[in-house]
């Protein structure tokens, strides 16, 4: 959607095909970075982001044995939104919609599912799409693939994708929220005896992450509903009774966590961002950021060529080139912490004890900005 916009406002003509038929986007990211917000200042927008219903969270906390401990402190970076916003996802979508919908030479089909790739002599012209029960042909110069992390025009260009670890998976659920949860605003992740949550606010309602070890719901499940209702309420003791009152485990949804990246973002006539090239993890919430960064990259080096009907393989190798290594750096962190954080949390049978070495590197001046960059600028220097 951000890219579409960018290059509709630079004159390129852009069709965007959406497979849902809305922007209702359950137990998706919800979060947008220092850096997402100062990109979206470039283009006038972000004014306009904080004026939905959102929630500011100036610093990441957890709650360890030792007392609480700050792991990113965005107040320190140097942007001017020193903070990270929780909105969302569907109202920001929105926003972007109503930006497209302004641009003359934008055209966005919903309910339009990509199914097949044009190829002619080796180079994409565009794609065939489903619309409802009508099949259509659409071509363009450049077909770009933004289609998340289970992308179709990924598989369809036969582009191999590079795994890395993410041993963990998502419980979802939401809860009702009441004017009086205010303590429960105050921190995004809460850890547990052998168990780690994120709580973020929705508004009306609160929408939980409850992580589990990957392949860990089959044993949450044996252990039966009652015992996950009383870990979650122990870990949010202002929530018990709403906590109570879900009904069982179709109240709840798991959503496997998946960390790998593209080998090759192109091939001729075509380009792969965000979660297509690189499926992020939610840990840092950085993935709606990496995506964002990507789209601006894109549009930065793709509009002229397109403009002069010029654009070469050689354009889109570039894009790759300039967001590959950020996103390994970010998904290297993201390895780091669910190795040294998250899997320590989960495997312990008290409260979470950070690793020492960790709680010493949180409190050195230089060391300690290092997870706010990743997470607020999506990079460390
Ligand atoms: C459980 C979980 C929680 C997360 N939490 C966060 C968070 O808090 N903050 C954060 O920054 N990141 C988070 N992430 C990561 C984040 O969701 C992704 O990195 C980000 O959404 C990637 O954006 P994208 O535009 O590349 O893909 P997506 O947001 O997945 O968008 C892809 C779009 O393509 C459409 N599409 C798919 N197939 C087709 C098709 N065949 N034809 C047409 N359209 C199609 C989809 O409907 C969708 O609208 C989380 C991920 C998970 C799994």
């Amino acid at each position: 959607m951000l890219l579409a916009l960018l290059l509709a406002r630079q004159g390129v003509r852009v069709t965007l095909l959406e497979a849902q038929a809305s922007f209702e986007r359950d137990f998706r990211g919800n979060t947008l970075s220092p850096a997402a917000l100062e990109l979206l200042d470039e283009l006038g927008l972000t004014d306009q982001v904080l004026a939905l219903r959102h929630a500011k969270i100036p610093r990441f906390d957890v709650a360890t044995a030792e007392g609480v401990v700050t792991f990113a402190d965005f107040t320190q970076l140097p942007s001017r939104y020193p903070y990270i916003v929780m909105v969302p996802q569907s109202a920001f979508l929105q926003l972007l919609n109503e930006q497209l919908a302004m641009q003359r030479n934008a055209h966005l089909i919903m309910q339009a599912k990509v199914r097949e790739l044009i190829v002619e002599q080796g180079v994409v012209r565009g794609v065939r799409y489903a619309l409802g029960e009508e099949r259509r042909e659409l071509r363009a110069q450049l077909t770009i693939g933004a289609d998340g992390r289970f992308s179709t025009v990924r598989k369809l260009a036969g582009i191999a994708l590079k795994p890395s670890n993410a041993p963990i998976d998502v419980l979802w659920f939401r809860l009702p929220r009441r004017p009086c949860d205010q303590d429960e605003a105050e921190a995004l992740f809460r850890f547990g005896h052998g168990a780690l949550l994120a709580l973020m606010d929705h508004g009306e309602t609160w929408q939980i992450g409850y992580i589990v070890q990957k392949g860990g719901y089959g044993e949450l499940r044996e252990r039966g509903f009652p015992a996950f209702q009383d870990a979650v309420a122990e870990i949010l003791p202002g929530l018990a009774e709403r906590v109570r009152a879900l009904r069982g485990w179709a109240d709840c949804a798991l959503l496997p966590v998946e960390s790998s990246r593209a080998v090759r973002w192109h091939r001729p006539g075509l380009l792969l961002i965000g979660d297509a090239a690189h499926v992020m993890s939610p840990v840092g919430g950085v993935g709606i950021t990496c995506a964002l960064q990507d789209a601006s990259v894109a549009a930065t080096l793709l509009a002229a060529p397109l403009l002069a009907g010029a654009l070469r393989e050689a354009n889109l190798r570039q894009v790759q080139r300039r967001r590959e290594w950020p996103t390994r750096v970010v998904q290297a962190a993201q390895h780091f912490a669910h190795r040294q954080v998250i899997d320590g949390a989960l495997a312990s049978v008290g409260p979470f004890r950070m690793p020492a070495y960790l709680r010493f590197a949180l409190r050195v001046p230089l060391l300690k900005q290092v997870p706010a960059r990743l997470i607020g600028l999506g990079r460390v220097l």
